[in-house]
């Protein structure tokens, strides 16, 4: 079985984001600048933002953390947003979900300006990309692109199954696999024995947020698979994925890990996101 390493995938495209960047400041007198906004005192999203701050300096790009108080409302935390849109310095803009309760994440989403969507799940950025046309790509499902790409898997012509179908990444994912001209079937909680489909398709993508919920047996000989989820990524905690990767091994042809595999794609499509939006801005 071939392990589709999202570590190595990842240290390969940052290291193309470097020479890009540079060429950026050069022309800029700057480099491009990913504003953080993280609300309340989540453990895990605390980690998740520090983790994309490293990753930005990893390869040379600015990265704020905007740390706000829980408390803040809804038109403190708008207005906050509407600064960074017009701060000519700031390139991308991510908003740490999840928020507080009192706040409209909804609300708060679509408060950031499309061209500094750095996620690209603004409705004008998701429009944008499911008319073919995207300003960026949301970054899970672009990240799991480019771990086939890089491995040379020929998505064309394939059967493949996703399951999942949020906005933030099975949606996108099938429209991905789609463009790439496999045949898609998109699968949920409702889906009448999810088993029957993914038994019979040469790629599954599993994003279903449920721990080990699909292993050997519901996968046919050979299949590739990809396993988006992430559960227990708090501070001491074993990772794990939808998927029980342990059984896989001399049954399928290539698998993503858990941790190390999607994951490390999701942060990096997320600098090649916002190296992106900095060049349209710029012009350059
Ligand atoms: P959501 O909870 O938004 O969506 C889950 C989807 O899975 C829904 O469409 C749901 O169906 C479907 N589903 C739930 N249970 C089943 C089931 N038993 N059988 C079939 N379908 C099912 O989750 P996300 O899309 O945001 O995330 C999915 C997973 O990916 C999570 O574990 C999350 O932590 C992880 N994730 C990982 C990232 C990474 O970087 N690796 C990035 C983003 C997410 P329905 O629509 O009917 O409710």
């Amino acid at each position: 079985m071939l392990i589709l390493d999202g570590k190595e995938v990842s240290k390969q495209i940052r290291a193309s984001l470097v020479p890009r960047i540079e060429s950026f400041k050069s022309k800029n007198g700057r480099a491009p600048h990913l504003a953080v906004v993280i609300v309340g005192e989540d453990p895990a999203s605390q980690i998740y933002v520090r983790n994309k701050k490293k990753a930005c300096e990893s390869v040379g790009m600015t990265s704020t953390i905007h740390a706000l108080r829980a408390d803040i409302t809804q038109n403190e935390l708008t207005e906050m947003i509407e600064t960074l849109n017009n701060d000519e310095g700031v390139d991308g803009i991510l908003v740490q979900f999840p928020l507080p309760k009192h706040l409209s994440s909804h609300e708060v989403l679509q408060t950031v300006s499309p061209d500094k969507d750095a996620d690209g799940l603004t409705y004008k950025s998701l429009g944008y990309f499911f008319a073919g046309k995207p300003l960026v790509s949301p970054c899970t499902p672009k990240g799991v692109m480019s771990i086939l790409a890089h491995y040379k898997i020929k998505v064309e012509g394939l059967n493949a199954v996703v399951v999942g179908r949020s906005n933030i990444v099975g949606k996108p994912m099938a429209t991905l696999l789609s463009e790439a001209n496999a045949t898609v079937t998109l699968c949920h909680s409702k889906t009448k024995d999810l088993v029957e489909f993914t038994r019979k398709a040469d790629l599954v993508v599993v994003a279903a947020g449920k721990v080990h919920l699909l292993g050997k047996d519901d996968f046919k000989k050979d299949a590739i698979v990809i396993d988006v989820g992430i559960h227990g990524s708090g501070q001491g905690q074993k990772v794990q994925g939808d998927v029980r990767f342990s059984e896989l091994q001399g049954w399928v042809k290539a698998a993503t890990p858990v941790p190390g595999g999607v994951g490390p794609m999701t942060i990096t499509t997320l600098l090649e996101n916002t190296c992106l939006l900095a060049e349209n801005r710029t012009g350059r």
